[in-house]
């Protein structure tokens, strides 16, 4: 296959794109092969990719040289296009027609893994939770390259101060190592989205950075979060009896908002009995 006539393949099938499954679809090569190249080696392991659409960014997935590439697309209508793509590279392209929060990494085969996807923005942070808390970094899945509308990029990449820090952001950092790679304008897109869109890299850790119970962590980032502009003698207080110590023993002072924090900081909170 020679061309990726992402446009063309959508008009002889005379697909129109749905915003209800977030179907912006990429048609520049060039940033389709860019991106590929930035998630790194693909030809050792299999690469899932997310919402394949008219196949551009999964022909430049096995054009890199992936031997198995996994893609999950919940819209059936572009089942003929996608076996076109299967049939050009024979025995490295398996489609599954579901919902890709369904899937569960650890059933992908053939280990190391590496995911890489432009997200549906309905349910990109909903996938992502979904594989950072779900153990990924007990998977076999290395890393995820993922597109994310911009803003969504910059509260997950955000530091301690930055007003776009997030919960997100926190619970990603305790899995994963994010990093921007680099910005996609809107244009790039057809149809044409009224946001741009930021490409995110993110290395899953051999371990979390921090051991603790994950579900307390989630508890107390979600009430802080929750109440962002409250102080944390506020918006925590419900959660301890005496949220003033609290805070003290985790060296935080009571005045913080929840911005100010680096995630240690909330792992040692998640480690005071409540
Ligand atoms: N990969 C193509 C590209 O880069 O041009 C299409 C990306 S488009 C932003 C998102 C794709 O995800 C669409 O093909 C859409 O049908 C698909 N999609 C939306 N929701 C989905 C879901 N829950 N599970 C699997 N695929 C989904």
């Amino acid at each position: 296959m020679s061309s990726f006539n992402v446009s063309q393949k959508l008009i002889a099938n005379q697909l129109q794109a749905r915003k209800s499954l977030g179907q912006n679809f990429i048609h520049d090569e060039n940033l389709l092969r860019k991106i590929v190249r930035h998630a790194g080696d693909v030809s050792k392991g299999s690469v899932l990719e997310i919402g394949p659409g008219p196949g551009g960014l999964t022909q430049a997935i096995l054009e890199a040289g992936a031997k198995k590439v996994v893609a999950v697309e919940k819209d059936r209508r572009f089942s003929p296009i996608l076996s076109e793509l299967a049939i050009a590279f024979p025995n490295r392209l398996s489609v599954i027609l579901e919902d890709a929060l369904e899937i569960n990494l650890r059933d992908i085969p053939d280990s190391p893994l590496k995911v890489i996807a432009n997200l549906p923005y309905q349910i990109s942070t909903i996938l992502l939770i979904k594989w950072i808390t779900g153990d990924i970094w007990k998977s076999n899945c290395k890393s995820l390259t993922l597109m994310f509308q911009k803003e969504v990029a910059e509260r997950i990449v955000a530091g301690p101060g930055s007003r776009k820090r997030s919960k997100l952001g926190l619970l990603t950092e305790l899995y994963t190592e994010a990093k921007i790679l680099f910005r996609v304008p809107a244009s790039c897109f057809i149809p044409v989205p009224k946001v741009d869109s930021s490409l995110v890299h993110f290395e899953i850790r051999k371990a979390p950075k921090y051991h603790l119970d994950p579900s307390k962590l989630n508890i107390i980032l979600r009430s802080a979060f929750n109440q962002k502009r409250k102080m944390l003698k506020s918006s925590l207080k419900p959660l301890f009896p005496d949220v003033k110590k609290a805070l003290n023993t985790a060296g935080i002072i009571e005045t913080q908002r929840p911005e100010a924090l680096e995630l240690k900081q909330f792992c040692e909170l998640s480690l005071i009995n409540s």
